[in-house]
């Protein structure tokens, strides 16, 4: 018999972006209440334990805190840019167009990098809802 044990926990953040290419009204600035899911696969400690959800918090806050309240701004957004850096508006540079899909990529590397490190955690899934009705999903495992 094979049992496996997921555990997961739920973070919150306020963003603005807007994605250049869209034909229609993400083009525009605007915002979502993010939602992000992270559940970790493995084994629990001695204690019944996988993680301790406090030190997941811990782990995970930093990482939403670069990003709450801020406009999620691609590199590649001149117009954007330009108009960004004679504010003192919090914002953040990244090299992707900010999609739900490659958000949800780009927390999946920060947050393994940081999981990873804890034997018993051999999985990483995480669900990124942009709003009540849409998400994207990625995960990865540990190589064996
Ligand atoms: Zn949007």
């Amino acid at each position: 018999m094979t049992r496996t044990l997921r555990i997961a926990r739920e973070f919150h953040w306020e963003m603005g972006h807007r994605l250049p290419f869209h034909l229609s009204g993400c083009a525009n600035i605007h915002g979502h209440s993010y939602k992000l899911w992270v559940e970790i696969e493995g084994h629990c400690d001695a204690n019944g334990m996988m993680i301790d959800y406090g030190e997941m918090k811990q782990l995970v806050m930093p990482v939403i805190d670069e990003f709450d309240h801020c406009f999620l701004c691609d590199e590649n957004d001149d117009v954007m840019l330009r108009f960004l850096k004679t504010t003192n508006f919090k914002f953040k540079v990244v090299s992707f167009t900010t999609t739900a899909e490659n958000l949800v990529f780009h927390f999946l590397d920060r947050l393994w990098e940081l999981f990873s490190v804890f034997p018993q955690i051999s999985g990483l899934r995480l669900r990124l809802q942009e709003t009540d009705i849409s998400y994207a999903e990625a995960g990865r495992t540990r190589e064996q």
